[in-house]
């Protein structure tokens, strides 16, 4: 069977049609496996989801009960009948609940892995390499350029510029799903023990966090407390708040933003960063090619990002690859918008 009969482009996502799914779909469908969390992968609206325990829950947290007709939580590792199709999830080391989707359609298996990364992150299960025959793969930082470097390193910088700044407050940009989590767990893996504040549109999902086990020491939300309190202290928010009017009430702020985009100066400076920490939640070019080449695929799809130099790489290595050109996918840190209700806070 060829791939293209198992997976296909279609405007509304990747359709498997011998298994009657979307996977990640960006219209409503009647069947959806979602691999994770993210507004622009997991959206309202769909018959049936398919997906981890983890990532149905952030979609109710996010859009409510009925953000879908019918749901079915599925474990890593657990394979599910669909129609003529097999599938099976794996995790994707991206955020918590993060999955890669393998479908099997008589001898041949396509990975679809979401978003992923191959780093070290104390908030989900490792990214797993998973045997394929075809490897779909995004490609957020796919130019050469990009290379995170050790997130442990980037802790220890915010670190210094707090013990160095006390008078100053510390004010961290970082996307509020999976991300800012990471970062909190980051600090107290540095043996940072002191209460770290919340931006209001970080709380319910950081306490979700909580409550599936992930530590995170003492959080206190940030609003009530008094700008003079929080000299030398450390506050998540949305990268979006960090360059609103909402930063007045902290005392003479160090705006700091964690972002695998923290590694292009210009856009530190562009967005205000004063400390750019590179920390991302998807994998670098080497990361990126590493995984290509453990999977073992011989044929490989990019998607959204920029496909076109890891398209080349796979070519130049002999490997089939093209782009898969989907639409409605983005980068979910430069998307995220901090709902009216929750800006004040
Ligand atoms: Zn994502
Ligand atoms: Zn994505």
């Amino acid at each position: 069977m060829r791939p293209q009969d198992i997976l296909m482009p279609v405007t509304a996502g990747l359709c498997c049609k011998p298994g009657g799914f979307h996977i990640d779909p960006v219209r409503p469908v009647e069947r959806a496996v979602i691999t994770h969390g993210h507004s622009d992968h997991a959206r309202p609206g769909h018959g049936a989801v398919l997906a981890t325990q983890e990532t149905l829950d952030m979609m109710r947290l996010r859009y409510g009960d009925n953000f879908a007709r019918a749901t079915q939580a599925v474990r890593y590792g657990e394979e599910i009948r669909l129609g003529d199709v097999r599938i099976k999830f794996h995790p994707a080391g991206h955020v918590l609940g993060s999955a890669q989707v393998a479908v099997t359609c008589k001898d041949t298996c396509i990975v679809a892995s979401g978003d992923y990364k191959d780093a070290t992150d104390p908030t989900c299960a490792p990214f797993e390499v998973v045997p394929c025959d075809v490897f779909i793969t995004e490609a957020t930082f796919g130019l050469p350029v990009f290379r995170h470097g050790n997130a442990a390193d980037e802790v220890k910088k915010l670190l210094a510029s707090v013990a160095l700044f006390p008078e100053r407050a510390h004010l961290l940009g970082a996307y509020s799903l999976g991300k800012a989590q990471r970062v909190i767990a980051l600090l107290r893996e540095e043996g940072y023990d002191a209460p770290v504040y919340l931006h209001g549109a970080m709380e319910k999902i950081t306490h979700y966090y909580e409550s599936r086990g992930v530590a995170l020491g003492a959080l206190r939300p940030v609003m009530g407390v008094k700008k003079a309190d929080l000299a030398g202290t450390i506050t998540l928010a949305p990268p979006s708040a960090t360059s609103d009017i909402w930063t007045r009430r902290f005392p003479d702020p160090v705006t700091a933003f964690a972002s695998g985009w923290m590694r292009v100066r210009a856009r530190a400076r562009q967005r205000g960063v004063e400390l750019p920490l590179v920390i991302s939640d998807h994998a670098d070019w080497d990361g990126l090619t590493a995984t290509i080449e453990a999977t073992g695929a011989g044929e490989v799809w990019v998607t959204h990002g920029q496909e076109d130099a890891l398209v080349h790489w796979c070519k130049a290595r002999g490997l089939a690859a093209r782009p898969l050109d989907l639409v409605g996918y983005g980068d979910e840190e430069e998307s995220e918008v901090v709902a009216a209700d929750e800006a004040e806070a």
